[in-house]
């Protein structure tokens, strides 16, 4: 019989594979009911997992050298005997059969009962024990999830292959990373539709569900289940009739993406003839082949902060240029918007303690605060994206803009860099334009005086919503609150667009609700221009967008949620959209 386990939906498509639950860190261990008849193939398995740790403890021994250090022989003696002991044989069997549980988890209750005695000793030595019985519990524990053979980057990479991958949380680097590995698709236990590490599998293409608490406890490694994406559903246990069903629908889905290839070339404008842009959103220089694929624009958004995770150390001014110029170079011609670091909230920095002491990362050091207080992160940035901008069409942007003085402040020292790359004789663009990111409600309230002094805006809708309705885009406890619609997200676009008006300047929009189909209609007729969006959506919202006619019906100046709703679903009927 099915079953289904609902999360929410944040990257699109069907995937169908085998489990494979990521470890990360320390060894996790499933736990899981089993039926009674399957009792004493429990008891068979914790068997042969002993004796295969007798046998691997045994041969470690026969590979010691003869002049070691005896205590290193006893060490492994001590170990063999311990395998040997009721309390790690016996015990666990007793509470497998007892309790109807896994091996792995008996195993664990009796590790932890055991370490509990062992803590209390007052003899500091048999207090050191307790490591011996971690070191042969986890040798145990390993063989019964991966048998004889320790988990190799190759034996990895094989479980990935096509699989769904069930974790506890990734982080955006972590998804990079998968899709590199080949994941069908992926499932958390935590994060929120807006969390980077969605955004990243909606561009990366990955079916991926969050929420779904407890998923690690409830799937079993190995067992075949359907994700899809789309409903924020994962289906387990499904008959043949139920596989077939989803197959095609998944062949369908990639069927109707292929035929959009076929509006690669064509313009982004409605049928009665009002032309918009369409950019992409990229997190990495490999992000540039499927945005030239589908035909976009050029980049409306690079989030350089994915240059500076996932690793030891800072990128320099020279790696970073290097990049800068080959994504330029792919271009070719095409403008290329790069907003500066912005990491912070869900973004930390490796090693940065600042981020865990930080109560409330979202509202704390992030994006240009971050940069303006430590030079040495923002400057040799600035001087590579200055170097950049004599290779091709170059524009800067500047994350979580809340002052003015931010802007002014980093006008400042691109004024300085420039003097200095003057007396190197290195070229820049002495006209780059210099936008910003409205995504904080003061910058939203300030929109006209930040419109004054900066060359573009971009609405960064994920955050500005974040901060607008007071929900934290990574927590899926409020997640149910995110809603574009809501009218005051809607009177902070409007005041937005207006401001870019007033002063001729473009106003595009690089959050995620640039990206939903359903959304085109109302956002055309607020104004919106210029989408920048993940290359994987470009050519859906661009179908919808050829199959559109403004409405010369207006939204009210200051809607109310049911004036919003009726206006969306008035101009929904109006296009002939597949979407
Ligand atoms: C946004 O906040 O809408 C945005 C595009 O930036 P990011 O998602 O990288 O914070
Ligand atoms: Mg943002």
């Amino acid at each position: 019989m099915a079953f289904h386990l609902v999360g929410m939906g944040v990257s699109r498509g069907i995937a169908i594979g085998p489990v494979h639950v990521l470890h990360r860190g320390e060894l996790e261990i499933a736990e899981y009911h089993i039926d009674a008849r399957d009792v004493e193939a429990e008891i068979r398995r914790f068997r042969e997992a002993l004796e295969i740790a007798r046998a691997q403890l045994r041969e470690i021994r026969t590979r010691i050298p003869e002049n070691t250090r005896a205590d290193i022989v006893e060490f492994i003696d001590t170990h063999l005997l311990m395998l040997e002991d009721s309390t790690l044989t016996v015990a666990p069997e007793y509470l497998i059969r007892s309790q109807q549980i896994n091996a792995e988890w008996a195993l664990k209750q009796q590790r932890d009962a055991l370490v509990e005695v062992f803590e209390a000793m007052d003899d500091a030595y048999l207090r050191t024990r307790k490591d011996d019985i971690d070191h042969v519990v986890t040798r145990i524990q390993r063989i019964l999830r991966w048998g004889g053979e320790a988990p190799s980057e190759s034996t990895t990479t094989a479980l990935l292959q096509g699989a769904i991958v069930v974790a506890d949380e990734l982080t955006p680097a972590d998804t990079v990373v998968l899709q590199h590995q080949g994941i069908a698709g992926f499932v958390t236990e935590f994060g929120g539709p807006l969390s980077h590490t969605a955004i990243a599998a909606r561009s990366l293409r990955i079916p991926a569900v969050v929420g779904v608490h407890e998923v690690r406890r409830l799937l079993r490694e190995g067992e075949t289940v359907i994700l899809d994406g789309r409903r924020g559903v994962l289906v387990g246990d499904a008959d043949t009739v139920l596989l077939e069903w989803y197959r095609e629908r998944r062949d369908a889905e990639r069927s109707r993406q292929e035929s959009l290839a076929r509006l690669r070339a064509e313009p982004a404008t409605t049928r009665d003839g009002v032309r918009v842009r369409l950019l992409g959103n990229i997190e990495l220089p490999e992000d540039i082949d499927p945005l030239m694929e589908a035909g976009a624009e050029g980049v409306g958004l690079y989030r350089t902060e994915f240059l500076y995770m996932n690793r030891d150390d800072l990128p320099d001014e020279e790696e970073q240029l290097e990049v800068y110029a080959a994504i330029i170079a792919h271009l070719d011609g095409l403008p290329l918007t790069i907003r500066t670091l912005d990491l912070g909230a869900d973004k930390p920095l490796a090693g940065s303690e600042r981020h865990a002491l930080c109560a409330n990362p979202a509202l704390g050091l992030r994006g240009v605060r971050l940069c303006l207080h430590e030079p040495e992160l923002f400057r040799p940035q600035l001087r590579a994206i200055l170097r950049a901008s004599a290779m091709g069409p170059v524009r800067i942007m500047l994350p979580m803009l809340t002052t003015l003085e931010e802007v002014r402040q980093v006008r400042r020292i691109l004024a300085q860099l420039q003097r200095e790359l003057d007396d190197r004789h290195l070229p820049y663009d002495p006209s780059l334009p210099v936008g910003g990111m409205i995504e904080t409600p003061a910058a939203a309230l300030l929109a006209d005086r930040f419109a004054r002094e900066l060359d573009f805006l971009s609405l960064g809708t994920n955050d500005l919503i974040q901060y607008l309705l007071a929900i934290d885009r990574v927590d899926d406890e409020v997640a149910y609150l995110y809603d574009p619609l809501h009218p005051a997200v809607i009177e902070a676009l409007h005041r937005v667009l207006r401001a870019g008006d007033r002063h001729g300047i473009p106003v595009s929009m690089c959050g995620e609700m640039a990206g939903d189909p359903r959304l085109v209609p109302l956002l055309l007729a607020l104004g919106l221009r210029e989408f920048s969006i993940h290359p994987a959506a470009l050519l859906e919202i661009k179908d919808c967008i050829r199959s559109l006619s403004l409405p010369e019906r207006r939204l009210p100046d200051h809607p109310d949620p049911d004036e919003i709703l009726d206006f969306v679903h008035a101009l929904a009927g109006n296009g002939e959209s597949s979407a």
